[in-house]
């Protein structure tokens, strides 16, 4: 099994997540969390929540901040007015280019099929093009590692590196564009080639109705990102909070996409939640503000315990740039398939709000009440859009926890997730199920259960329930012994470490809150 079969085998097993409505063979795209998913991955939110909004101070300058400034949060609608859609530039612009594979019926993103040739070791680049045969495979260039690329070929591809011997793969940019070189290329399980079809656009938004009439008065849409919903509450937000420039909103909620090829498990889904904040400044600030939260959301993913090798903050160049925008980073993460977008930031300057203001006809432009030129008090301030997925931090952080090692000669799988993160706080097991023990064992589980997350187990043999706990992630599990009953006091072990430490029984909510913060 490779690193992310494990993944989601572990990931099942435990219920974290489900395949979506597994039992009617589940929707390509969808997923269920399960009691153990859901924890997480609302730990997750929480995190985002009290880092960015909750336990923000407006009144100092915090960290690396150019200034103090003010966080609000939101909870819009899914559904809005369509015309939110026509002003966002989606139901004109939101449109992938496609491919369509004719003898195997797949569509993929053209952006996302890699079309490679093989070459003799010391040939240049530039001799693919004589290539009889290119290959296309799913994968982001440059993120799929080359394994990946080839595994839908590898029978057609062996047989040339052999007659080759020692050879390179070359991606050829652009392949699908190209007539002559589609004629030439296979697509991933087809069985000839030129199967593919010139890309096309396809609107990635979900379409629906409102109301009784199926007519295209009524066509709605399922929002496919939360920003919209922030954009068209600024006047609301600024009328009724009190806020001051600078200040973000920040949202967190659902977002459809009609992903065409949804995969590497909950990475690409067709319906995931996203996190995102919309941070509004004066336009000659712009800039330092996105280098503020470009840095600060990086460190937020190596707070939570990503590892700075395996994560990297990635500076779009100029002609990557959406037209709009001044400057965008995406911050990645090296997951078993690939190194691949965990969120973006990006300086969006006035474009937003520009574009509200022409098509509400409303007047969205700010008031500084503290500007001392009367000239320059009503402006449309600039935005910094941090958005992150909260599916994607999710499994990232799922795949960096993921941990097979061996405790007393037994192996074990054990998910390093950070305390914050972890679905259970503490687990309580009282060593045998009788000498009164389970009795106390419930007494402490009801004690800790006020304020943390708590199990009370005592089935099986203490050995096995420490593996349990270590494969949900739980990092610490308390054991209530002969001692307790003695003396009072009991072991509490850590998950990484295996290392236990006695503590007085009256000592244990302490105990584990102080270590949780380490
Ligand atoms: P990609 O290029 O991977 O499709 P994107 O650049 O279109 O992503 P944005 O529109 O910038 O993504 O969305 C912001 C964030 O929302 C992403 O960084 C990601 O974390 C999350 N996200 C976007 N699409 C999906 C999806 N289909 N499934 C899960 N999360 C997603």
């Amino acid at each position: 099994m490779d690193a992310m079969e494990k993944l989601v085998s572990v990931a099942k097993r435990r219920g974290f997540i489900f395949p979506s409505s597994e039992i009617y063979g589940g929707l390509n795209g969808c997923w269920d969390y399960g009691p153990l998913g859901v924890e997480l991955k609302r730990n997750v939110k929480e995190a985002w929540w009290q880092d960015m909004i909750g336990h923000h101070d407006d009144t100092i300058r915090t960290g690396d901040a150019p200034a103090p400034f003010s966080m609000v949060g939101l909870d819009s609608s899914i559904l809005m007015n369509p015309r939110v859609w026509e002003a966002s530039g989606h139901v004109g612009g939101f449109a992938d280019p496609m491919v369509d594979c004719r003898e195997t019926r797949n569509r993929y993103r053209a952006d996302q099929l890699v079309v490679f040739g093989v070459v003799s070791a010391d040939a240049g680049d530039s001799s693919v093009d004589s290539a009889e045969l290119l290959f296309a495979s799913p994968g982001e260039i440059g993120a799929t590692p080359e394994a990946a690329l080839v595994a839908p070929h590898r029978k057609r591809l062996a047989k040339i590196a052999k007659a080759l011997g020692e050879h390179r793969i070359v991606p050829v940019p652009d392949a699908l564009l190209d007539e002559t070189l589609r004629a030439k290329t296979l697509a991933p399980g087809a069985t000839e080639a030129g199967t593919l079809t010139a890309p096309r656009a396809f609107n990635l938004m979900f379409k629906t109705h409102v109301g009784a009439l199926e007519d295209n008065s009524s066509v709605a849409y399922l929002r496919p990102e939360t920003a919209q919903g922030i954009f068209v509450n600024f006047k609301n937000v600024c009328d009724t909070s009190r806020v001051k420039i600078p200040f973000g909103i920040g949202q967190v909620g659902k977002a459809f996409r009609n992903e065409i090829n949804p995969r590497n498990f909950t990475f690409r889904s067709r319906e995931f939640e996203q996190m995102e904040i919309e941070f509004f400044c004066r336009a000659e600030e712009a800039e330092a503000w996105y280098r503020y939260w470009r840095d600060r959301r990086y460190q937020w993913y190596v707070d939570l315990g990503l590892d700075t090798a395996k994560l990297r903050l990635r500076e779009h160049d100029a002609d990557e740039l959406a037209h709009y925008a001044a400057a965008c980073a995406d911050v990645e993460y090296e997951f078993p398939f690939g190194v691949s977008e965990l969120e973006g930031i990006a300086n969006r300057t006035d474009f937003d709000l520009r574009q509200h203001t022409e098509h509400s006809g409303k007047d969205l432009r700010y008031f500084d009440d503290q500007e001392p030129d009367k000239d320059k008090r009503r402006y449309l301030p600039h935005v910094i859009e941090p958005s992150a997925g909260a599916d994607r931090a999710t499994l990232a952080f799922l795949c960096a926890a993921y941990s097979e090692d061996e405790v007393g000669g037994e192996a074990r799988t054990v998910l390093k997730l950070h305390p914050r993160l972890a679905p259970i706080k503490a687990a309580v097991f009282p060593l045998v199920k009788k000498d009164g023990m389970p009795e106390r064992a419930l007494a402490l589980y009801r004690e800790l259960r006020a304020g943390l997350t708590t199990f009370y187990d005592e089935k099986g043999a203490i050995g096995r329930r420490y593996r349990r706990h270590d494969e949900a992630g739980t990092p610490f599990c308390v054991t209530i012994d002969g001692d307790t009953m003695r003396e009072e006091t009991v072991t509490v072990r850590e998950r990484d470490t295996c290392e236990q430490v006695r503590v007085p029984m009256s000592g244990v909510l302490d105990h584990i809150t102080e270590r949780m913060k380490d």
